[in-house]
Parts: structure tokens; sequence; C-alpha cells
């Protein structure tokens, strides 16, 4: 059965903290990975969470099976969160929110159930995009093409490229968008760059599936949402998988949710028998810890007021990060990096080659993606210099 089974190349995120784990320079540095550490460089776990936790665990609660689409608890504090409490799309009835497992989940049964909806679309994904995207609406059956994004020239946004990839899909072709802090890059469109791709959408009729995976990360949970309430606006269906991976530091719990937004409360309903089936014959109903914290977490004012704060902490502590690693580029005599200020999210590309990637974990045990990709959230003050420096190196 298994005699000719090849073996399959590594994850190549996974793998480089495999290669991390193993590197023996102590000054060793993990630039590569896709989760926010504090200064101290540790994973937090939020004083709302565990405030949350220790009341569900005195709570004692049994552990039955949740409906298929999770909690309405929970799937009612996404949406107010994504759309705010006074949506009149929400007032309508017109947002469909099933719990996933993690953002990823949200993505896979979404991508499952358009591939019933629409079995001869294509998918856009952004060139380049975070690297599951693609893999993942393949294994859904759809084929995979890339639409302009990235400008290496200004690090910015190609947004002349993006509009002509966009006026050239045909009618119903899905198109993921990164609602906020672009992965890998770092570079999002401005509102007024949103106005015009939702515009596009709506004209070519295309299909928006909306990736937000770190609301709250860039400008405040209202701020990044801006392009919901564009698409929210604009009468149009879509499609959002969101995750709570990064905003409640969560990772493991697989906490994330699909909504999809219909013409009318009758065909949410339609659209929500639907989905379930594509839940049930996946993993049946999601699991109840993380989806019950966050539900929590949200409708407490209290405890939502301590996730905030905690959420502008880390969000304060990236954007200082950002800028200090700036200014010790500039200290080291490197040169003009002033876009890593512009750039929002836990991610940057720096800009680095493969090569020069290689050459910092050879000489200096710091790990980063070979694209150049580095997550702006695993630097802290102990070993930001040491980064800058390496960096400043290996471009010279
Ligand atoms: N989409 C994007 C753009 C991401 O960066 C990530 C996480 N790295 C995800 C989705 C997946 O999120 P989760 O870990 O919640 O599955």
């Amino acid at each position: 059965l298994f005699a000719a089974v090849e073996m399959a190349p590594r994850d190549p995120i996974l793998g480089l903290n495999e290669a991390f784990n193993a590197e023996k320079n102590p000054a060793k540095v993990n630039l590569g990975v896709g989760v926010y550490f504090g200064d101290d460089g540790k994973i937090p776990l939020l004083a709302a969470v565990k405030a949350a936790e220790k009341a569900r665990l005195e709570a004692q609660p049994p552990r039955g099976y949740q409906p298929i689409e999770g909690t309405p608890a929970y799937n009612g504090a996404v949406q107010n969160l994504m759309f705010g409490k006074d949506s009149e799309l929400l007032a309508a009835g017109r947002a469909v929110t099933c719990q996933c497992l993690g953002g990823t989940g949200a993505l896979k049964v979404g991508a499952d159930y358009l591939k019933r909806l629409l079995p001869d679309a294509s998918v856009y994904i952004s060139d380049p995009s975070w690297e599951n995207h693609r893999a993942l609406f393949e294994g859904a059956g759809f084929p995979v093409k890339e639409y302009a994004y990235y400008d290496a020239a200004t690090r910015g946004v190609n947004f002349a490229g993006m509009k002509a990839a966009l006026a050239a899909m045909p009618a119903k072709s899905i198109v993921v968008l990164h609602a906020c802090c672009h992965n890998p890059t770092g570079a999002d469109l401005t509102v007024a760059q949103w106005k015009e791709v939702v515009a596009a959408i709506k004209e070519r009729n295309l299909v928006a599936f909306i990736d937000m995976a770190y609301q709250g990360f860039a400008d405040g949970i209202k701020e990044d949402a801006a392009a919901l309430d564009l698409f929210a606006a604009s009468g149009l269906q879509f499609f959002v998988s969101s995750s709570f991976s990064k905003s409640f530091s969560l990772y493991g719990e697989r906490v994330g949710a699909l909504t999809i937004v219909t013409d009318s409360k009758d065909e949410s309903a339609r659209v929500l028998s639907q989905v379930k089936r594509v839940i049930r014959t996946n993993y049946s109903n999601p699991p109840t810890h993380g989806g019950a914290v966050v539900a929590a977490v949200l409708s407490s004012p209290e405890l939502r007021q301590m996730w905030e704060d905690e959420l502008g902490g880390m969000r304060d502590r990236i954007r200082a990060m950002r800028t200090s690693l700036v200014a010790n580029l500039k200290a080291e005599g490197a040169p003009n990096f002033d876009f890593i200020n512009v750039q929002r999210g836990m991610f940057s590309y720096t800009g680095l080659t493969a090569a020069q990637v290689e050459k910092m974990r050879a000489d200096y045990g710091i790990y980063a993606v070979g694209t150049g990709r580095i997550c702006v959230a695993a630097l802290n003050t102990k070993n930001i210099g040491y980064v800058a420096k390496a960096i400043a190196a290996v471009l010279k």
C-alpha cells in the first residue's frame, strides 16, 4: 500500500522552525514564524483569556456536542466584531456565521462550499499570498491563479496592476483578499483603493473571499474592518474567514469563523443549511473551549475592555519594533528601510534576497523566510540590535 509513497516536501515555514530548533548558535533569532511574541520572547497568554478560562474551569460545564455551526453566543460576537453591533446588514439577517477551526478551517469550509456553488470558477490569490491559500483552494478542486499585488520597487502595492488583473477576470471568479496586515508583504490597500476594488468586484460580477486573520493588529478593531464596511455597504454577497489565533493569542485552540453575506434572511437560512452539510461531513461540529473563551470575553464589558487594551498593547509593540528596526538599521549604515514603518501587521517583506537570508542564517543564526519575509512581532528590545547589525552586514 505505501511502498511507492514519496516523501512530501516540508512545509516551508514549519520546516524553518525545525531547523531553528536544531540551531546551535546561542544568539539565534527566529523571524520566520507567524506568531506574536511579547518583549520577553514568549507567546502571551492574555489576562482576559486567563480570566475567562478560570471562570469556565470553575463552572465545570459539561462537554456535549456543539451545534454544527457553533453557538449563537460565539457567532453573534464574531459578527458584531466584524460589522459593528448596529450594522444594517446584521439587522437584516444577511450574514451567516459558523465557528470554524481557525482561519484555515474557515477558508477550507468556505472553499468546499464554493466548489459546490461555482464548480467551474477559478480562484485568484494575491502575488504573493499566504503560502497556504493556493494549496487550500487547489485542495478544494479549484484552479488557482494570481493577481498582481506587491511592487518590489516601492515595497508597497502595485495598485494599477491589481486593478488591471481584476478587470480581466472572468465573471464569477473568486478573489481572495487580505482585509488588513497582508501576509507576507505587510503592504495594505488604502481605504480609497478598497473603494475601487469593491467597485471593480461589483462591475465584473466577481466573488470576494476576504481573509481577516489580523483584525486589530494594524490600526484598531474598527479601523481594520474598513474593507468589510465597504463590502457591507456595497450590497454585494461575499465570504469572510476570520481568526482569533493572533488577536486572542489562542493559536492552538483553533478559533475562527466563516461568515457568508447573502441577499436576505431567507437566503441566509438556505445557505446555512448547505454549509452545515459541508461541516457535518468534515469534522461534524467545532470544539468547545476556544470559542467559549472568546465569546465570554467579547460579551463581558470588563473582559472586553481588558482584551482591547491587551490587543492595543500588541499592536503598539509591533509598531515600536518597526520604528526601532528602521532606526537601528540607519545607525548601522544600511540603505533606507523607511518602508518598514509603512507596512502593517506582523510581517515585513524586507527586500532581502534568498542568498542574503541564507547568509543571515549561516553567519548569525537568524532565521527568516527565503522570500525576505520577517516577522516583526518576533523582534524585541534584546534581539533587535543584533538583527539590525546582521541585516546591515549581509547587505554590504
Ligand atoms: N490567513 C492568513 C493571511 C494568515 O496569515 C493565517 C495565519 N498565519 C491564516 C489565514 C490562518 O489562521 P489560523 O492560524 O487561525 O488558521
